[in-house]
């Protein structure tokens, strides 16, 4: 069988089809880059707002129009919460909710019998091959779910709660990437709140795993300590050295005292770079969302306290929601200038656009569509123009690079700060990771 792969959404969910494409791979199946020359495609989803489902669907009828014989499997997010408009595509042959290998090999219909050893604990693919060709950046899935309900978020619905991962565990696999891989993301849906589902960690004898690789607390165990993501870090960089480690997204006051010390004090170990979400710099809005955990002040001191201590070289991304039910003008404009205050290197702003099952599409003072894209807009604006002028500031700066892709003849390396910076062939040394100058 030929399939074909596809992912929408977070690294989360990347590190989601790894997992799968290596069952498939186990199982026989032939990985092809091109869907015409695929028998099955499988469509990994994501569900955080009501535009990308869109664009799932409008993705699905492409690719039935590629290969008129191509059967689609849909999984992950999006999958899970369907009501029935991604099932009646006339391409689609199942959809999988969530990310079980096991589960995804028999909707494609692999032969019989096949697929019941992905169905529990996942071991034999702890360590997901670099499939794109030579891929020196690999993931790591560190925790699934999230405890928290944001009002504009259906993830909490689609993915449960927050599920830890044990650490020896995610030493094991962290070291079979290693031997593959230059940089290792640790991902997740809610990576800040690491550990917090576990009073203690279990130990060897308890291991265990549920369908989507992650292990489940073992209420027998005795109590040796809640691990945290800071504990986390200094296990993988003891035991795996030569990687640079980097955080995906995580929430700015999520950053403990152990992690941020890792990423002031241990460069070359733990790239000097946060994606940490704003949504919005208004209190107010932040209250609507749900967003409890943190106000616009205590965003902005963790920042700047970090900033400060990491000197010139720090990649900073957020994540902004531009148009959120009942926001004023007043609040649009305190969000723009927390950006303009703070040391962004990029921004990805986000129309309000949500997804029916999440509570902020009841929310009253829904915003005309004019003004919401007005104010992405301004945003979007305002953040290329900090991430022009942060470019600009590194320029001619030497960097610790990653090989992160090819092109036509050059490559593409990912610095600890999130630049991209492209070398001609001739000028590589053929080194997955090694020092650039940002041009
Ligand atoms: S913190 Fe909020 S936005 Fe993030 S996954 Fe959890 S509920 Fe969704």
């Amino acid at each position: 069988m030929n399939v074909y792969f596809h992912t929408f959404g977070c690294k989360a969910n990347q590190y989601d089809t790894d997992l799968v494409r290596q069952a498939f791979a186990d199982e026989g199946a032939v990985v092809v880059e091109d869907p015409a020359a695929a028998d099955v495609a499988v469509v990994n989803s994501c569900t955080v707002t009501a535009e990308s489902e869109a664009k799932l669907r409008s993705f699905v009828r492409r690719l039935a129009r590629r290969g008129p014989r191509l059967e689609t499997v849909v999984m992950g997010c999006a999958a899970a919460l369907d009501d029935g408009r991604i099932a009646g595509l006339r391409s689609v042959r199942a959809v999988v909710g969530g990310a079980d290998p096991g589960a995804v090999l028999r909707a494609a219909g692999m032969p019989t019998g096949v697929g019941a050893q992905h169905a529990a604990p996942l071991q034999k693919h702890a360590a997901p091959l670099p499939w794109r060709g030579f891929r020196s950046r690999g993931w790591l899935k560190i925790q699934d779910g999230c405890d928290e309900h944001c009002t504009f978020c259906a993830t909490t619905l689609a993915r449960g709660a927050n599920r830890s991962r044990w650490i020896p565990e995610l030493i094991e696999e962290a070291k079979a990437l290693a031997a593959h891989h230059a940089e290792i993301v640790l991902t997740g849906v809610h990576i800040g709140t690491y550990g917090q589902d576990r009073a203690a960690d279990p130990g060897p004898s308890a291991r265990g795993s549920t369908q989507t690789g992650v292990v489940g607390r073992d209420p027998g165990a005795p109590p040796r300590g809640q691990p945290t993501l800071g504990e986390l870090l200094e296990a993988l960089i003891a035991a795996v050295p030569q990687v640079r480690f980097r955080l995906s997204s995580v929430e700015a006051t999520e950053v403990d005292d152990r992690v941020a010390r890792l990423l002031i004090e241990a460069p070359r170990h733990l790239a000097a770079h946060l994606h940490a979400p704003l949504q919005s710099g208004s209190n107010r809005v932040l209250k609507r969302m749900g967003r409890h955990w943190y106000t616009a002040e205590s965003y902005r001191a963790r920042i700047e306290w970090l900033a400060e201590r990491l000197g010139g070289v720090f990649g900073l991304g957020a994540d902004i929601i531009a148009g959120f039910p009942g926001e004023t003008d007043a609040d649009h404009r305190t969000t723009v200038a927390l950006v303009e205050a703070l040391p962004f290197t990029y921004l990805h702003v986000f129309p309000f656009s949500v997804r029916p099952d999440a509570p902020a599409a009841k929310l009253r003072e829904q915003l005309p569509a004019a003004v919401v894209r007005d104010r992405a807009r301004e945003l979007r604006e305002l953040g290329d123009a900090k991430q022009r002028a942060y470019r600009a500031s590194r320029l001619g700066q030497s960097a610790d690079g990653v090989v992160s892709g090819h092109g036509v003849g050059k490559v593409e390396l990912l610095t600890q700060d999130y630049l991209s910076v492209y070398l001609p062939i001739p000028q590589w040394n053929g080194c997955p990771r090694c020092e650039v100058t940002v041009r």
